[in-house]
């Protein structure tokens, strides 16, 4: 034991990946966590769509002690970096030598008027299975409203797999709308990883509103008001926005309602505090990268290698997405070393298309189970 303590707030894929990274290093390390379970989040399409049941999706995190990490069960209210101190809402104060704020973003609803009362948040637990529930009573011939309209949200792509889905799985008993902030599906990525997405859309016979912006919603008469006039719905299940922890602002690590700004080739290092570190989901819109597992992992490697002092490359920064429709799908590699470590543009190209992709998601869900999420008991 180097006597050193790292905090790590947040049990997510960035925060246990950190806490996997500094495994055997010799540093005392604290999880804390306000939530009671880990949420594997690329199967919440599958539950919303009735082909999965919740808790298959759901984990537990004591097993992170045989990472060597202690878990701390609260919610951080706030941090005092100048002291070095993590206060908890029980109001118990933990200290630090290094800090690792691993805390995602937060959903709300993007100052949209009568979102919060009819929409059913797919990227929740709670959302997608109520949408599940909906659905399985739906009469015949209602529409079902889905999509994005504002981001950041985590995995851009994803909200295609669910409009896909829900397509399947109705037969043509309800109508998929999709409404999407930009024209084309996700142009940044290139033509070829767009029109594989346009293309699935068109064979499974979805409805795509391409450069949607969102207005109000008409809770009573059941209507979304915005670019497109009066779009009906009997189902709303919109992608929020998602926006930083108020944790951030609140310790002063981040004006109010900004994104901090890390800096990448410093481990994800703060710009101010040399002992605080923000990775995953909650670092990559301030750098202009999507929230996305595979760069929670790449961001807390590097986070981990620069507190225990590796000056070995933490590797590139790529993810993958599988958008699994069933029988049809696609999968994308892109890489955004570019992107993060000097402003250049995201390499993004298809890597499966149909059945395979789904063969690819399974892959990265046992994968996940096995190397992300701790032991289970
Ligand atoms: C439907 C869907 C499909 C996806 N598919 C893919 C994919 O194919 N490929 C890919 O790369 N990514 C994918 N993702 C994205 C990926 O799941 C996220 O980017 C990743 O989970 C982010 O991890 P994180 O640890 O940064 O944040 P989170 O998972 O949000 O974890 C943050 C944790 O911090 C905790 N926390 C926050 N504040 C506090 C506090 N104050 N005190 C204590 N605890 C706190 C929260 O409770 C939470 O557990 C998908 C996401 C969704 C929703």
């Amino acid at each position: 034991m180097n006597g050193r303590r790292v905090v790590v707030i947040g049990g997510g894929h960035a925060g246990l990946s950190v806490i996997k990274a500094l495994a055997g290093k010799g540093f005392d390390v604290v999880l804390v966590e306000r939530r009671e379970n880990l949420v594997f989040r690329p199967g919440l399409t599958f539950v919303a769509a009735g082909l999965r049941r919740p808790e298959e999706l759901l984990l537990g995190l004591d097993g992170v002690d045989r990472f060597g990490a202690r878990l701390v069960k609260g919610e951080a209210i706030r941090v005092d970096p100048g002291e070095r101190v993590v206060v908890l809402s029980d109001g118990s104060r933990l200290g630090y030598d290094y800090l690792v704020l691993a805390v995602g973003g937060e959903p709300w609803d993007g100052g949209v008027p009568g979102l919060r009362i009819v929409n059913l948040n797919p990227w929740s637990l709670e959302g997608a299975a109520a949408l599940a529930e909906k659905l399985r009573v739906l009469p015949a011939g209602a529409r079902v409203v889905v999509g994005a309209f504002k981001p950041p949200y985590p995995c851009p792509p994803a909200p295609f797999e669910l409009a896909g889905l829900l397509a399947a799985v109705s037969r043509g008993r309800f109508r998929t709308t999709m409404v999407f902030f930009e024209e084309k599906p996700l142009p940044k990525l290139g033509r070829e990883v767009s029109g594989a997405l346009e293309d699935l859309l068109a064979r499974l016979e979805v409805e795509f509103l391409g450069g949607f912006t969102l207005d109000e919603v008409d809770v009573k008469g059941k209507a979304l008001l915005g670019s497109h006039g009066r779009q009906g719905f009997d189902v709303l299940a919109l992608v929020p926005p998602f926006r930083p922890p108020r944790l951030l602002a609140e310790s002063g690590l981040s004006p109010e309602g900004s994104w901090p700004v890390v800096e990448p080739w410093r481990g994800f290092r703060h710009p101010r505090y040399d002992d605080v570190y923000i990775v995953g989901d909650a670092a990559m819109p301030g750098l202009g990268a999507p929230m996305s597992g595979f760069l929670a992992g790449h961001s807390a490697r590097a986070a981990a290698k620069a507190i225990a002092g590796d000056e070995s490359s933490p590797g590139r920064a790529y993810a993958e997405c599988f958008i699994d429709v069933l029988v049809d799908g696609v999968a994308a590699y892109c890489d955004f070393t570019d992107l993060i470590y000097s402003g250049g543009g995201p390499h993004c190209h298809v890597i499966a298309e149909g059945g395979l992709a789904g063969a690819y998601k399974r892959g990265y869900e046992a994968w996940w189970r096995d190397s992300i999420a701790p032991p289970q008991t």
